[in-house]
């Protein structure tokens, strides 16, 4: 199958999903995730129409944000975890940072945003599972972060995000519903709309049925990373 019709199949399941869970499919976002594939990949998919598109790698992504500066729509956003020291290289305040989990982090951003006069779209990454081996925040430490953020003007706060155990689709199911009942929580609490990025090609018709408002999608549209 070419990238085009992956494309068109996730799309479908995208849609099927959503009816199935009483939501709309325009509530849900795609980002084709594009780590490892090469430029050509990304602009066969924004040919079929798909504008969003997740990097996991600083570097990749800038190189990438090089070789296809003339694709006018498309909108890139960074989904691996951010290292402060390289908070300036996805501060141009068009990249959707999903990643952020320290203080540090969110501290570097928010200042070389504030440099640049932008203003960087962000979500909190949380370590549902609570995994040893996982980025994010603990569910009980994100109101304290979510404070952080909220009191930079450079920062524009999107959201939550996660990756979910893998432990099997009882399990990710179960832990994208406690993400949403995270979110709920916390946007009563500081009166903000929050999404809920989450969801990957394996899961992602489980996060949808609870909420994901972007679902993260690579191996489903491009096929198997050579790593
Ligand atoms: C690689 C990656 C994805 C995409 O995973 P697939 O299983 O290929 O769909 C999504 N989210 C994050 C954070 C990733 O690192």
């Amino acid at each position: 199958m070419s990238i085009a019709e992956r494309l068109q199949a996730v799309r479908a399941r995208i849609a099927e999903a959503a009816r199935t869970a009483g939501r709309e499919p325009a509530e849900v976002q795609l980002i084709a995730v594009s780590k490892l594939h090469p430029p050509a990949a990304i602009r066969a998919a924004y040919d079929a129409g798909q504008r969003d598109f997740g990097e996991n790698y600083v570097q990749e992504l800038q190189e990438k944000q090089a070789a296809l500066a003339d694709l006018p729509e498309i909108r890139w956003h960074f989904i691996g975890h951010l290292q402060s020291r390289k908070a300036r290289e996805v501060a141009d305040g068009k990249t959707w940072v999903h990643g952020l989990d320290s203080i540090s982090g969110v501290e570097k951003l928010a200042a070389r945003a504030a440099e640049r006069d932008v203003r960087i779209p962000v979500l909190l990454q949380v370590n549902i599972g609570d995994e040893a081996s996982k980025s994010g925040v603990a569910p009980k430490e994100a109101a304290g972060y979510l404070e952080r953020i909220l009191a930079f003007p450079s920062l524009s706060l999107r959201g939550l995000m996660t990756i979910p155990p893998e432990a099997g689709p009882n399990e990710a199911r179960a832990a994208f519903r406690r993400m949403r009942e995270l979110r709920d929580t916390l946007s009563n609490r500081f009166g903000v709309e929050l999404g809920l990025s989450m969801g990957m090609s394996g899961d992602f018709e489980a996060a949808i049925a609870e909420g994901a408002t972007w679902i993260r999608v690579g191996t489903a549209i491009f096929g198997e990373r050579k790593a």
